[in-house]
């Protein structure tokens, strides 16, 4: 029975210290590279907020400008009406949004992909960064997810790189968190960020997904409400 609650104790203190690798201070400058405009703030909106108020310097990173996410409207206006969207949520949370070149739906892993996602790492020099997990059903945020791996390895694992998820269980898949943040205190801000994406919003579906997302791994994490990463480790 003793060694039942060692066990538990250890495992408890595992899980404390997995949560305060991402939010006990230390990281100056945060990326969250998400494939699509809104999907930084829905995996990491939370986070996002907890790192500013520790002083981190956190910026958006947008794979994409959204430019097949708007039915009957061209990929150029989607852009610009989901670009706008954007910066309106990174104004909402005080953070500084990037745009690289690929486009929603065209995504690709090439040397030239490979090439952009790297000299993003080079110019920003983060020393944390917060991406899809790679198991995704959607191809750009595949996409997404391995480059910033490849730029991870090809910078001398210059940054702590951890994956998150979005609307789980229809995108993200197979995906078991191994650290967690409180982000209970900061969930009202997050969504008022997240709303600001009008036109991904039209039937709801905004809380209608993550919420429940983040009440699990709330309770995953004994709080109201939670976001869930696994970090990449190093191995050999
Ligand atoms: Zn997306």
């Amino acid at each position: 029975m003793k060694k039942f609650f060692a066990c538990v104790v250890l495992g408890m203190m595992a899980m404390v210290s997995y949560a305060q690798a991402i939010t006990d201070g230390h990281y100056k400058k945060c990326l969250v590279i998400g494939a699509h405009p809104d999907d930084p703030e829905s995996m990491s909106g939370g986070t996002m907020l907890a790192l500013k108020d520790l002083g981190c310097e956190v910026v958006s990173v947008y794979f994409t400008r959204g430019e097949g996410g708007i039915v009957g409207k061209s990929a150029t206006e989607t852009a610009q009406i989901r670009s706008q969207e954007a910066l309106d949520a990174c104004r909402e949370m005080g953070v500084r949004a990037v745009f690289l070149s690929q486009v929603d739906g065209a995504s690709y892993v090439n040397a030239e992909a490979y090439a952009e996602m790297l000299e993003l790492i080079k110019t920003e020099k983060p020393d944390l960064v917060l991406t899809h997990w790679p198991i995704d059903s959607h191809r750009d945020h595949r996409n997404c997810s391995i480059l910033v791996y490849d730029a991870w390895r090809r910078s001398g694992y210059s940054f702590d790189l951890y994956y998150g998820e979005v609307m789980t269980g229809l995108q993200t898949q197979n995906f078991h968190p191994d650290t967690w943040v409180d982000i209970s205190k900061y969930r009202d801000q997050k969504l008022k960020a997240y709303l600001m994406h009008v036109s991904q919003n039209t039937d709801g579906n905004i809380e209608a997904y993550h919420d429940p997302m983040e009440q699990m791994r709330g309770l995953e994490y004994r709080c109201k409400y939670a976001e869930g990463y696994v970090k990449q480790q190093k191995g050999r």
